[in-house]
């Protein structure tokens, strides 16, 4: 009996051990296909043990673990099995759900969040109250319609993504979910290939006047990916930004558009162009970001004043006061500022008249639908009225026919990045606007 004891339980919690559970899982999943009622797999790891374990002490972690695990036993049913894997990771096997796969997950997300609250109180230990709380990984079953390996690997998956999410939170493991982990994984390697590998290149895309004459262009990232072909960037950007390649990759930007000014202001017929170059929060924020780009601008030796950097208002949803520094830092010496898809964020008055900003430009999606939706050009409008009332000038981006540029033209707005005349194509293809205007 003892040693049958220990051979199935953890000595420390009491609980079953990983040889239990499997056991226990086993025999669930053989029990499910005959009821076909669902079953859940949740692996639970405490957010921060090493630290309180490190800290405090091995005996102070041994009686955190025991309350834990006392605690688990009393967030589940009885017919559910709670164990110990090993150090701070936990198991539940919940038994009997619903036989609707929705309803089972709901089932389990009920009795996961129930146990994200139990393992977030305070633990007293001793004199001492500790502070802990915990990532879990659901993954759900029906009969034997996943391997039990398997299952046991979606739901430790699962708990890296809740990891990943912050913490503190439950995460479903689902193929869906693993095809995206995959993909990403391998973008994310790509992308640091890529950028030794030199594969990214800017096209451009032209800005007309009223006159439809040629005024400047916004520099575009393309990735020219060896096997996937041309990689746009909403693809890529926001995985550059998660990993802070955006860093490097931003900084090659800035430099590739600034040599391409200064290629121009050799030419009279090139030398008044503006270049508008987009910059991400992630790499505004950086506390070189001014350094760098006055590095860049003194090495590439160009005007400073045709330099238009574009921002997002997703920047002013926190210390506003750094940005409106580094923009005046900027500005001082010349560098231009505009407010990229204007509208269709955050967007605060106060804030705006605190910015030191050039330009307002109207967001895509308004001047998409400007002749058939009436609400649309109302916003577009009142975008031109408020860049007025704020001394800016206003730009619309995304204008694709004539009819929409005249009808912005009536609404005050006289500059446009116009698709008709030219959609972001690389250099070779600009060139020739360049010369004939
Ligand atoms: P954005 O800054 O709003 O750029 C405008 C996007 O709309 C571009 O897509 C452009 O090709 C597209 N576009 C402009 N006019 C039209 C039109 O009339 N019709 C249609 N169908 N599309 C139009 P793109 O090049 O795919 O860029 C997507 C976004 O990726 C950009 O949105 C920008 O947020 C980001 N991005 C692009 N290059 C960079 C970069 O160098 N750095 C950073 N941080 N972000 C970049
Ligand atoms: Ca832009
Ligand atoms: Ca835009």
């Amino acid at each position: 009996m003892r040693s049958n004891k220990l051979a199935f339980y953890d000595t420390l919690t009491g609980l079953p051990n990983r040889r239990l559970l499997t056991d226990r899982l086993n025999q669930a999943m053989m029990v499910g296909a005959r009821s076909r009622r669902g079953g859940a797999l949740l692996f639970i790891d405490l957010d921060n043990f090493k630290t309180i374990n490190d800290t405090l002490g091995h005996d102070k972690g041994d009686q955190l673990l025991k309350q834990v695990a006392e605690r688990l036993v009393g967030s589940v049913r009885e017919g559910d099995s709670v164990a110990r894997f090993g150090g701070d990771e936990f198991v539940v096997l919940l038994e009997n759900l619903s036989e609707k796969p929705e309803t089972a997950a709901a089932q389990t997300r009920t009795v996961a969040e129930k146990i994200l609250v139990m393992l977030n109180r305070n633990y007293q230990i001793e004199n001492c109250r500790h502070y802990s709380s915990s990532s879990i990984g659901a993954a759900m079953f029906s009969g034997h319609d996943v391997a039990m390996e398997e299952l046991l690997k979606q739901a430790d998956l699962a708990m890296y993504q809740a990891k990943a999410a912050g913490r503190n939170v439950v995460r479903f493991f689902d193929s869906a979910m693993q095809t995206a982990v995959n993909t990403r994984a391998a973008l994310e390697a790509d992308l640091r290939q890529g950028l030794q590998r030199s594969e990214f290149c800017l096209y451009y895309q032209p800005r007309v006047d009223c006159a439809g004459h040629l005024t400047g262009v916004e520099a575009l990232v393309r990735w020219r990916h060896p096997v996937r072909g041309l990689v746009l960037p909403d693809t890529f950007i926001p995985l550059a930004e998660d990993t802070r390649l955006i860093l490097p990759l931003g900084h090659w930007v800035l430099e590739t558009a600034c040599a391409q000014l200064a290629v121009w202001a050799k030419r009279p017929e090139s030398a008044g162009l503006t270049m508008a170059v987009n910059v991400s929060a992630r790499q505004f924020r950086h506390p070189d970001f001014v350094d760098q780009v006055l590095a860049i601008v003194d090495r590439t030796a160009i005007d400073p004043s045709r330099l238009k950097l574009e921002i997002t208002e997703s920047l002013l949803l926190d210390d506003v006061e750094d940005v409106i520094a580094k923009m005046t830092a900027l500005k001082a010496h010349g560098i231009g500022f505009s407010l990229d898809d204007f509208g269709t964020g955050y967007s605060s008055l106060a804030y705006l008249k605190r910015l030191p900003l050039d330009q307002l430009k109207i967001d895509r999606s308004f001047v998409r639908d400007v002749l058939t939706d009436q609400n649309d050009a109302a916003i577009a409008r009142a975008i031109v009225t408020l860049a007025r009332s704020l001394d800016l000038s206003v730009i619309a981006e995304g204008v694709e026919t004539e009819a929409q540029r005249d009808l912005l033209y009536e609404s005050g707005c006289a500059a446009y990045q116009w698709y008709l005349f030219g959609k972001p194509a690389p250099i070779e293809a600009i060139e020739p606007f360049l010369v004939h205007g």
